[in-house]
């Protein structure tokens, strides 16, 4: 990419302007000036575009395809700037162009299209396929409305629609041309063909085109450009019938709408299933379209049998939301590509590797037969074959299994388990962190882990350090590369040098000023947005990701309004003044979550304008967390919250993010936690509660009340009472949802059980806090140490260690 002077793009963008719109520099308005800046890079990133993908086509290159219902890319001018080598001097030309840089950003809304750590996964991976040269690319779904946009009135949650693309979205490319037809419906006949073998025609379909929109992901300062592709549904018009067929107006406006509603929004339930129709079109919508695509690129670049399709591409799916990707992949082959059964099965299981999210039972997708038979139902022929194989299988190949059949077949009680489809079609299981992959091994799929022990492994998630230190945290990023040069940048685990200089006290106060920086910024943003002064001074203390009662955002509320408790029975308490962020977005399904959320505002409401606890505590429940905030809020943390209840957490990375921005992580010892505690030690992070083990021990053997704690500990009772009798409500038993849900249903998340051990860990950090010094060879600690949860380690594992995959290096 060739480089631009800040000088050169500020003439670049005003003649932009000029061409595109016949408009001066100074009648631009923000967003013409993002549009114009936006246009140029799009400029920049096309021909590396085009020879990355001619590169592929002609060396025949291996490449992996990421299946996800979810991309939660955020904003993409910043990373884009960032990875075309332009940030710096853009940020320059902007500001001699008398404009704020970040208003300027700020024009791009955020690509919301998905829910939170799975969507943003997805994201973080493709920036380090990119970054790492690997031929890997995306697939999804281009929903019209992202997650939604969140509101907080009168402390509740309230949903807008997410809009995203009513302004023209810069960074796409439709390809009509490569439109692929989607049937659904219809009826399956069968035919004996002359050599005997059965032929399947899937007839009266109806039929939907799926039509991709290209969205180029720039590697960081190496040419490499590869491609998310996302998929919009459209309405077919068969060409035969254009004439003559004006019949029915209306019925055709309303059969469009319908078609659109399939790629019209995301789904806004995190961890947690809802078994709509619509959902289970999506999910086939977006595998049909991506498995039909990938079978006609093998076959136009690499004029190989099929049978040798595994040698070239390699399927991951996210999570069980594209398990039909495995059955559809056999229909192409077999109906339309005329393989045998056994032929098309080993193509299929030879390619297809799959990404376990999680545990928890909520979220395990399981489908009704009748509405997958009635939706697919030459897919559902093929789910329901490839079950009696399996089942046939274990009957006679693994007696042992006999009776556990019921627990592992593919279709049971009239319903497909997607994660058992997922298992025995794939030729990988992972987790997504250590102990996450072992409870898989040893509890969750223990049953299949015996069959397959080979197919489970261990794959610990990761973050892009591009976007969530040097991007969001340029001040941080700078003082990095000052002490220990810039080669942690392409090698992010040399961050590990900084632990030479965690003794020279001169180097961590300028550590010290960089977060103070990011704290001071982050409490102007924080007035700005809620007219609030906090304390830049005081303990950021932030708890930011869904609202999940797993997640525990209770605890964390409990802990302030303890601390507000003690701060009235004695204003003259000396504290280390404390600023408790959170952001969380809950379903619009989930009652209680959305009463979590109206419990921390309603303790925000009464805290932060009371006088006795006056620069003591404040708490601020920022609106709409999404990826941009999360840019804001991660550089300014000072404690990163972690404290699900133990197993629950897959992996988690926000506990990354704010590691690797010098947070140091109260948690639990759950997902990745663990892994960051194996690194920095008890020394630098605050672990406390039950254990995985504990947890399942209570689970299985019972053993707790969460009523004797409420009986025995005084500031329990007291924090159950006020929710009980309403002192944080305006009526009385405002919050007896969540009263009931901890006493009568005896506390199924353990809050009650590690609130001690939680109050302990908080005094610790306190004291810790008080000692500056000491604090700050903590955080530098944690920074020296997280470059082993950048993405691109993950990337090359999941490259070695799954895909078989190699760094493509060839460069002109
Ligand atoms: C990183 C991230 C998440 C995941 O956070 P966890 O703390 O791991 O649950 C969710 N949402 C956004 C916007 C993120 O950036």
């Amino acid at each position: 990419m060739q480089p631009y002077t800040a000088d050169g793009l500020k003439d670049e963008i005003a003649r932009r302007l000029q061409v595109d719109k016949g408009q001066k520099l100074e009648e631009a308005s923000p967003k013409d000036v993002y549009y114009a800046l936006a246009s140029i890079v799009h400029g920049e990133i096309m021909p590396s575009w085009n020879k990355t993908q001619q590169k592929y086509k002609d060396k025949k290159a291996k490449q992996v395809y990421y299946l996800s219902m979810e991309f939660l890319i955020g904003s993409l001018i910043k990373s884009n700037l960032l990875n075309c080598g332009m940030l710096n001097q853009t940020i320059e030309a902007l500001r001699k162009m008398g404009f704020h840089p970040e208003e300027i950003f700020a024009q791009e809304q955020d690509a919301a299209l998905g829910n939170g750590g799975l969507g943003r996964l997805a994201a973080c991976f493709l920036d380090s396929l990119s970054s790492l040269d690997y031929p890997g690319h995306g697939h999804g779904i281009r929903y019209r409305y992202g997650l939604f946009e969140q509101r907080i009135i009168h402390g509740n949650q309230v949903e807008l629609p997410d809009y995203w693309l009513k302004d023209a979205y810069p960074w796409e490319n439709r390809k009509e041309e490569e439109a692929i037809l989607i049937h659904f419906r219809g009826e399956v006949h069968m035919f004996k063909k002359n050599d005997g073998s059965l032929e399947f025609k899937h007839e009266n379909t109806d039929k939907v085109m799926a039509v991709p929109y290209d969205i180029p992901v720039v590697g960081y300062q190496n040419s490499t450009v590869n491609t998310l592709r996302l998929w919009s549904a459209e309405p077919y018009f068969p060409p035969e019938e254009n004439e003559g067929q004006e019949d029915d107006f209306y019925h055709d406006l309303e059969h469009q709408h319908s078609i659109e509603q399939i790629t019209g929004f995301l789904y806004p339930d995190d961890s947690n299933i809802e078994g709509k129709e619509l959902r289970l079109k999506q999910q086939y919508f977006l595998v049909s379209s991506s498995i039909q695509n990938i079978i006609r690129q093998f076959k136009e670049n690499y004029q190989l049998p099929l049978s040798r399709l595994p040698e070239k591409v390699v399927i991951q799916i996210n999570d069980t939301h594209p398990s039909l990707g495995i059955p559809e992949m056999m229909r192409v082959l077999m109906d339309e590509e005329n393989l045998s059964w056994d032929a098309a099965w080993k193509v299929t299981t030879g390619a297809f590797a799959y990404t376990n999210h999680t545990t928890l039972s909520e979220a395990l997708e399981t489908w009704p037969v009748e509405m997958t038979e009635g939706l697919l139902p030459r897919i559902y022929m093929i789910i329901h074959e490839i079950n009696e194989r399996f089942c046939r299988d274990l009957w006679f190949n693994h007696k042992e299994k006999r009776e556990e059949i019921p627990q592992l077949a593919v279709i049971a009680d009239g319903r497909v388990h997607m994660a058992r489809l997922a298992i025995v079609g794939s030729f990988s299981v992972n987790g997504v962190a250590r102990i996450h992959t072992e409870i898989l091994k040893n509890q969750e799929m223990s049953g299949f882990y015996s069959l397959y022990p080979k197919k489970f492994n261990n794959k610990t998630n990761g973050i892009t350090h591009r976007r969530w230190l040097l991007q969001a945290n340029p001040g941080l990023a700078g003082l990095i590369t000052d002490v220990i040069g810039p080669n942690w940048i392409r090698r992010p685990k040399q961050l590990i040098s900084l632990m030479k200089y965690t003794k020279d006290r001169p180097l961590l106060e300028k550590f010290a000023s960089a977060k103070q920086q990011n704290k001071q910024a982050l409490a102007n943003f924080i007035h700005q947005r809620t007219g609030i002064a906090v304390d830049p001074h005081s303990i950021f203390d932030v708890q930011i990701k869904r609202l999940h009662e797993y997640k525990r955002q209770l605890l964390n509320i409990f802990h302030v309004i303890y601390l507000y408790n003690e701060l009235k029975d004695n204003p003259q308490l000396d504290v280390v003044p404390r600023t408790f962020i959170f952001g969380a977005k809950a379903a619009p399904s989930y009652y209680l979550a959305k009463e979590i959320i109206k419990l921390i505002n309603t303790v925000a409401s009464i805290v932060n304008y009371d006088k006795d606890v006056k620069d003591k505590l404040k708490v601020i429940f920022l609106e709409n967390y999404n990826v941009s905030l999360a840019e804001k809020i991660i550089p300014a943390a000072d404690i990163s919250e972690q404290i699900s209840t133990a197993s629950k957490e897959a992996s988690g990375t926000g506990n990354m993010k704010m590691m690797m921005n010098g947070a140091l992580t109260i948690g639990t010892m759950d997902g990745a936690n663990i892994e960051i505690h194996d690194l920095v030690g008890d020394d630098n992070m605050f672990i406390f509660g039950l254990s995985a083990e504990q947890v399942m021990d209570y689970y299985r053997h019972g053993g707790y009340s969460a009523t004797d704690i409420y009986n025995t500990d005084d500031r329990v009772k007291r924090i159950l009472d006020q929710l009980k009798l309403g002192e944080f409500g305006s009526q009385e038993i405002e919050f007896k949802d969540i009263y009931y849900n901890i006493l009568s249903h005896n506390d199924p998340y353990f809050v009650l059980k590690d609130f001690e051990p939680y109050m302990e860990a908080h005094e610790i950090v306190e004291r810790t806090y008080r000692d500056t010094y000491s604090w700050l060879q903590k955080s530098v600690t944690n920074i020296a140490y997280s470059g082993k949860f950048s993405s691109d380690h993950t990337i090359q594992q999941y490259a070695t260690g799954i895909w078989n995959l190699k760094q493509f290096k060839e460069k002109e």
